[in-house]
């Protein structure tokens, strides 16, 4: 065994004694929330009128005035120092993924030389980062650098402790100086208005005077793998791609089932325990932790909230687990499919939408009345998903979910709808009068003219479905593990907009032709069931035959990222993101840019890191396998040198293999010149990723047959199962 490797697992097994948590999680009601600027807080530090006046723009998106945001911004400060805080930064999200956080001190010189503590309303409301280092796609002409931060009232601002200083970090929206959205939470707030607005028109119509504000909700679930650090830095495939392109299979993999909901092992429990409470105290409701599939592979899933809330507490879910893992001599790796062979990892986004006084409306009612609201919802998802696929494909592609989406795992790149046997029934009995298929007798009683009674529970469950609904939500399951889940949410919220427009219009015309309202919603249903049911399908969704029906269906399938982000930009995309406010086609388009250069760069990255470990680890170890067998041949008798031979023969077949696999990805990857970026992507996709991949094969196949002691990079069984 190598050096690295050696001392790797030497390492990995002394962490393995840390059993206890580095922090208890002891009593949680006494410190969930207090590292977050809450609405207790709010209450408790502000005059009465300043804090009605937040309330009401939290509540109903009235502009705050500047002697309010200055009352503020002061109760936020005395706050932030109270508890140690230096310095406040506005954290924003740009379209890198990421979070990014300019910080500034609380403190200014005065005239006599003293430090005073600042922080004025306008310093709250507004920001002005350098924008020109954050992707753009375009918009910011190069002679303006400047970009804007603006606080979002509706996330609460919290503090990020380390072990050297206490920062007041600040939510915000991130836009360039002519308006133009350079983030994800801008469009998502724009799309959580767009259907609030959409579905006061619906409700009205079922009798709702005053509803409220409708928000959606969401509850991601966050599927992570943890490897002992040391065989992670001993990796640069996993360091600088975030997966592993060599490694050959283990002889255990997943097949045992042994993993799924086992025992977590004591390091991965202690690590569980801190991330768990470091977000409690940053108000993050977790809820659930456990073991996924794969061997090495988690889940954390917090209890779901307002989309824009959720975004938000979703990076720091992922920034948490990745800052505390190394105090566990632990990696977290986020990526979409770290390694070959076995599960990848996704995010699960349940949505919904409501809000606290109508309760949930995707939730089945217990009057004919609720229930007919119900159907309507559920149905403008329906016509939604199937109208706009294309959207929600594209908006959960980049080059590491491919690895989920177009291989035979995890949902398939085409979407559709698994609504379940019993709520398949009900709308299938209402459009077409009798259920297409014979079910179980007594099941439910369907009558042909008045809406039936729902079931309440939906416990058929399908795994294998990219957007399933699951008693009162829906999950979409195709988004990656490493994404952020604004972009998802907003293309639910603006298709369902979308369609919510369609139901208000449609059922507002019919009253107006004095049709009576039960009959024109029942009307309404079966059109809508009718045009869009090809959605809808509650199989095996990993089947052959499912993609055979799905093409007969004419859904889409993209699987690859060029393929989905071609198919998602066109004039129809454009024209429902700007007829609801959410992007102009300007922003749209710098968005595309901004996708396809990104999934270039990706894959370049993956390309060249492949050819150089390739050449600098692999081959070389090959080649000094190959030399001791030829020199111990030489001293052999005559009948083992036969063996000893054919070895070496093997050797020198599976290297040559891949020398020539080598030269081809060194020739292909220099991209021909002029191509546009789409091209780029293309091109990557049709001829650099085969070269990788045959990389890959030949340098697995010598793995296989290799001196274990030779062998330069962790394997697979070492960083799977040393835990
Ligand atoms: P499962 O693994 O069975 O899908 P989990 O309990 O792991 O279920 O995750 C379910 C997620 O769905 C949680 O984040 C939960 O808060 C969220 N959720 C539950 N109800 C709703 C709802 N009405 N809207 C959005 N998310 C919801
Ligand atoms: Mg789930």
């Amino acid at each position: 065994m190598s050096i690295t490797r050696q001392k790797a697992i030497e390492s990995a097994i002394e962490y393995r004694e840390i059993v206890t948590p580095l922090a208890r999680e002891g009593d949680v009601p006494s410190y969930f929330g207090m590292n977050v600027f809450s609405d207790d807080q709010m209450r408790q530090r502000l005059p009465k009128a300043v804090y009605e006046t937040v309330r009401k723009t939290i509540e109903e998106g009235v502009p705050l005035d500047v002697g309010s945001a200055d009352a503020v911004a002061t109760a936020m400060r005395q706050w932030a120092i109270e508890r140690g805080a230096t310095h406040y930064a506005h954290v924003f999200y740009p379209l890198t993924g990421l979070t990014a956080e300019k910080h500034d001190s609380f403190y200014n010189p005065d005239a006599h030389g003293h430090l005073i503590a600042e922080f004025n309303g306008r310093q709250l409301i507004q920001g002005e980062p350098d924008a020109s280092s954050f992707p753009n796609g375009g918009i910011r002409a190069t002679f303006e650098a400047r970009g804007y931060t603006a606080w979002d009232v509706t996330s609460p601002a919290y503090l990020t402790e380390s072990r050297n200083g206490v920062t007041l970090c600040i939510p915000t929206a991130f836009c360039a100086w002519t308006g133009d959205a350079l983030d994800k939470k801008v469009p998502l707030l724009r799309s959580m208005q767009a259907l609030n607005r959409q579905a006061q028109r619906v409700l009205k119509l079922f009798g709702h005077e005053n509803p409220g504000m409708i928000t959606s909700d969401a509850g991601p679930e966050q599927e992570y793998f943890l490897i002992d650090r040391s065989f992670y830095y001993a990796r640069p495939d996993l360091l600088s791609a975030g997966r592993t392109l060599f490694g050959a299979r283990p002889p255990k993999g997943q097949e045992l089932d042994d993993q799924y909901f086992g025992t977590i092992p004591d390091r991965v429990l202690a690590f569980m325990m801190e991330v768990d409470k470091e977000l409690y105290k940053l108000g993050v409701p977790v809820k659930t932790r456990h073991n996924e599939v794969a061997p090495g592979q988690y889940e954390i899933a917090p209890v779901f909230e307002s989309s824009n809330v959720a975004t938000d507490h979703q990076y720091l879910i992922m920034q948490t687990l990745q800052r505390i893992a190394p105090k566990y001599g632990l990696a977290c790796l986020l990526h979409e499919k770290p390694f070959e062979g076995i599960n990848g990892s996704g995010k699960h986004v349940n949505w919904s939408l409501g809000n606290a006084k109508l309760g949930n409306l995707l939730h089945p009612g217990s009057t004919p009345k609720e229930n007919m609201q119900f159907l309507v919802f559920c149905a403008a998802v329906i016509r939604a998903v199937n109208l706009h696929a294309e959207m929600l494909r594209g908006s959960v592609a980049h080059a590491g979910n491919d690895h989920r989406l177009g291989a035979n795992e995890a949902p398939p790149a085409v979407i559709s709808i698994f609504l379940g046997d019993q709520l398949t029934e009900v709308f299938e009995r209402i459009t077409f009068g009798s259920s297409q298929k014979v079910r179980k007798a007594g099941m439910l009683t369907v009558g042909v003219d008045t809406l039936p009674p729902l079931p309440k529970d939906a416990t058929d469950r399908n795994r294998t479905s990219p957007f399933a609904f699951t008693g009162n939500r829906f999950e979409f399951r195709a988004v990656g593990s490493n994404q952020s889940i604004a972009g998802p949410q907003t293309v639910i919220n603006t298709i369902v907009a979308e369609s919510l427009d369609y139901v208000a219009t449609e059922l507002e015309a019919s009253l107006k032709a004095s049709k009576r309202f039960h009959v024109a919603v029942q009307q309404l249903l079966k059109k809508i069931y009718r045009e869009n049911c090809r959605v809808i399908f509650n199989g095996d969704n990993y089947s052959d035959e499912w993609r055979e029906e799905a093409a007969r269906r004419g859904l889409p399938q993209a699987v690859t990222t060029p393929d989905a982000l071609d198919a998602m930009r066109t004039d129809k995309t454009f024209a429902v993101f700007s007829e609801y406010g959410v992007l102009s086609r300007r922003e749209c388009e710098s968005r595309f840019e901004i996708y396809y250069e990104r999934y270039v760069k990706d894959l370049l990255i993956e390309a060249r890191l492949c050819l150089t470990m390739a050449r600098t680890m692999i081959f070389p170890a090959g080649v000094k396998y190959q030399q001791v067998l030829a020199s111990t041949a030489t001293a052999l008798t005559a009948l083992d040198k036969t063996f000893c031979t054919s070895a070496l023969d093997e050797v020198t077949e599976r290297l040559g293999n891949l020398q020539r696999a080598i030269a081809r990805l060194e020739k292909v990857i220099q991209l021909p010149a002029d191509l546009t970026i789409q091209r780029q992507g293309r091109y990557l996709v049709d001829t650099v990723i085969p070269a990788m991949d045959d990389v890959r094969d030949s340098a697995d196949a010598l793995e296989h047959i290799c001196s274990d002691e030779l062998w330069p990079l962790p394997t697979y069984q070492e960083m799977l199962f040393i835990r």
